[in-house]
């Protein structure tokens, strides 16, 4: 098989302190030298350039110590550096070049640095690279001086990670590694997950409650809105004809009416009293008149007495005053004055006194007359004609008093019925007027009882504005409530503003609140879904990978114990070798706790040909070595690692176990690239370049490409 290690460049590194270049071109390549040469410094520059960590496998303490630290005739270098190049024509490493060159620099300042084809890298990259052609960071593949049989001693826990490296199970178990890791961390989140929503499950619900409360008196709103609504519009149709009907208007038009009628008809007027005044005048007039004729028709009469007694036998001798005319006169002149004196009017007085007066003095006048007439009757004829002519004027005065009496009188009784007509249609329009007043009175009532009952329906609808907390909106055309109807719909309206208070105002800062919440709280129940989801699905890999683990290891595991025998067989020329693997003690085990029970993990069991030992402990020095590189083989012949390094391996055998040595290391070489370090002619000979290593008096080591010969005569030395 072509060698995917191609060939070891070291400058400046330990005891190389000049240049030198291994090429490891055959299956078998062995270094040869004498004890402190520096063969084990190829080993460890191995070692370092892929990636090693750990001084103590350098033998070393920092960086500084891998530095060639100078000698009596060199002076110390400053950098150390390694160069390993593999083949890539098979692409084994995923990168695209035939030959891949993984470099590691130190600095006396304890700097260093990785390369890859000369190219920086971080040491990140360089275990990747070499995880594609099975080289993990363990590097089982390199066996330092006296580790060979290291994997006798550890622990059988310890062992079976070796036997799974060298399966390859390492990065399966990595994976199952970091998918445990990620499960724990999803575990972790989910509990995370489930107490944080725990915890805010009782605010939720309580938000939630809240939220209920608004919602319920969100709806006991809208419903008080709706029914407030139709409530509000037929209060408002009902106060409306109620205003209608209660409109005074009319009444105050017909009163403005009625007292402009009454107005017309104005204050009584003069004429009835200057009707009566003048009737009394005339009936004064009249009086007088008749009086006057009385006294003309009774001179008259006088006269024509005188005239006929004058005729009949004349004068009369006595010219006394007849007795009865002058107590007449007196009689009507005391009547008159007693009149006077009951009289409280100065000028009726006057004018009784007056008339008195006046009378006495035509009586005396008259008597006077007569005496001169008495004589002569011719005068009392001229007087009787007077005296007619007299009358005829009184007679004519009369009738023209009389019918202005009449007339006046008839005007008097018209008037009179005028007026009372008039009466009768003031007093109808002041009832009517009354009437009037009393119903505007009513209606002015009606209407302060109209305001009241309108601001208490603007009460009533600022009110509900303020329970339903929005306007109301009023319907154009709503019927007026008939009888009670008001009533039990303010009484329906008052159970909801009831229903409403008992549901409680809830700040609307809650909703949000609420919102937030159970937004958070779907996102938790979300992440939480994922995380079972991702769980589960960690779980299968988990399982998967363990299963895959347990089975290449059990197959592989077989496969090794076969070969671990056919190995051990060979060098110890029969016997037996075997390796068996112990579960861990499983914590709900019911096997008898007090039983000892070895520990779990991979065992190994030997017995030697022709001897009754079984068990490691019992091996030799040299046995032990056999027993351990037989097991190295076995997991190299089933495993094969890209190439093996061994230091000395073959330190302990006895020339004839040197021989069967020597057959295996070549039979493995088939499947694996060998690079070993030896004193072994056996080994010697089966290798197809050998190296030498020298060192001269300066303690730089010097590398000598040697014959067999040469070599076996080296290893002599
Ligand atoms: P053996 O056959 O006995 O195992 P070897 O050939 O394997 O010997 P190494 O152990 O590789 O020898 O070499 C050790 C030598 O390297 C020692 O002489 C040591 O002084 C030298 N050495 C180690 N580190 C440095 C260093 N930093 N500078 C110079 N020389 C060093």
């Amino acid at each position: 098989m072509s060698s995917i290690f191609k060939r070891l460049e070291l400058s400046g590194f330990k005891s190389f302190a000049k240049a030198a270049r291994f090429d490891f071109e055959s299956p078998i390549v062995a270094i040869v030298g004498p004890n402190g040469s520096g063969k084990s410094n190829v080993v460890e520059a191995i070692r370092w350039v892929l990636g090693e960590q750990s001084f103590k496998s350098l033998r070393g303490h920092r960086g500084e110590d891998l530095i060639f630290n100078g000698s009596t005739s060199s002076p110390r270098l400053g950098k150390a550096s390694v160069s390993a190049i593999f083949d890539n024509t098979s692409k084994h490493f995923p990168v695209d070049f035939r030959e891949v060159a993984i470099g590691r620099r130190v600095y006396r300042d304890g700097k260093g640095e990785y390369l890859v084809n000369d190219s920086e890298v971080r040491l990140k990259d360089v275990i990747e690279l070499l995880a594609h052609v099975g080289l993990g960071i363990s590097q089982h593949p390199i066996i330092s001086q006296g580790e060979a049989d290291r994997i006798l001693y550890v622990s059988p826990k310890d062992r079976q990670s070796m036997i799974e490296e060298s399966l390859g199970l390492k990065v399966y178990q990595y994976k199952r590694e970091e998918a445990e890791k990620k499960l724990q961390q999803t575990e972790d989140n989910m509990r995370k997950a489930q107490a944080l929503r725990a915890e805010v499950r009782p605010h939720l619900d309580h938000l939630k409650r809240l939220v209920e409360k608004y919602e319920r008196a969100t709806e006991i709103r809208a419903a008080l809105a709706s029914k407030a609504s139709e409530y509000l519009s037929r209060w408002r149709t009902t106060l409306e004809r109620d205003r209608a009907a209660a409109d005074g208007g009319e009444k105050e038009a017909e009163l403005k009416a009625i007292n402009k009628k009454l107005e017309k008809f104005g204050t009584p007027s003069s004429a009835e009293s200057d009707d009566t005044q003048a009737l009394l005048a005339l009936e004064a007039e009249l009086k007088k008149l008749r009086e006057k004729r009385v006294e003309c028709e009774r001179e008259l009469g006088r006269a024509e007495g005188a005239l006929e007694s004058m005729a009949s036998g004349g004068n009369r001798d006595d010219d006394a005053i007849p007795r009865e005319e002058v107590e007449e006169l007196l009689m009507r002149a005391e009547d008159d004055l007693s009149g006077a004196l009951e009289s409280d009017s100065i000028p009726e007085i006057h004018e009784i006194v007056q008339i008195v007066t006046d009378r006495l003095g035509a009586f005396l006048m008259q008597r006077t007359a007569e005496e001169k007439m008495r004589g002569d009757t011719k005068a009392y004829a001229l007087r009787a004609v007077e005296w007619k002519r007299a009358l005829a004027d009184i007679a004519k005065k009369e009738t023209a008093l009389s019918d202005e009496w009449e007339r006046r009188w008839s005007r008097a009784q018209e008037m009179e019925a005028e007026r009372r007509n008039a009466r009768q249609e003031i007093a109808a329009l002041e009832a009517r007027s009354r009437e009037c007043e009393d119903a505007i009175r009513r209606a002015a009532f009606a209407e302060e009882v109209l305001k009241n009952r309108e601001a208490e329906w603007e009460r009533c609808r600022q009110d509900i504005v303020h329970w339903a907390g929005s306007e109301v909106a009023l319907a154009a055309s709503a019927a007026p409530f008939i009888d009670e109807e008001r009533e039990a719909a303010q009484k329906a309206i008052d159970r909801l503003k009831f229903r409403l208070e008992e549901a409680g105002g809830v700040d609307t800062a809650v909703l949000r609140e609420y919102d937030d919440a159970k937004t958070r709280d779907r996102f938790f129940e979300k992440e939480l879904t994922d995380l079972v989801s991702s769980a589960k699905q960690l779980r299968g890999v988990s399982k998967e990978l363990a299963e895959k683990i347990e089975s290449d290891f059990s197959r592989g595991l077989g496969k090794i114990t076969s070969e671990f025998d056919r190995f051990f067989q060979l060098m110890f020329g029969g016997g037996r070798a075997a390796l068996t693997v112990l579960r861990e003690r499983s914590p709900l085990a019911s096997e008898d706790e007090d039983a000892p029970r070895p520990e779990g993990g991979v065992h190994i069991d030997v017995a030697l040909p022709r001897k009754k030992i079984r068990g490691l402990e019992m091996l030799s020095g040299g046995e032990r070595s056999l027993t351990a590189v037989a097991l190295l083989f076995a997991l190299s012949a089933v495993s094969p690692p890209p190439f093996l390094v061994l230091d000395e391996t073959d330190a302990a055998l006895d020339e004839a176990n040197s021989v069967r040595y020597g057959d295996m290391l070549k039979e493995l070489s088939r499947s694996t690239q060998i690079i070993t370090i030896t004193h072994n002619r056996q080994t010697m000979r089966r290798a197809g370049v050998l190296y030498g290593v020298t060192a001269g008096s300066d303690g730089i080591s010097r590398l000598l490409s040697l014959k067999l010969a040469q070599a076996e005569e080296m290893a002599e030395s």
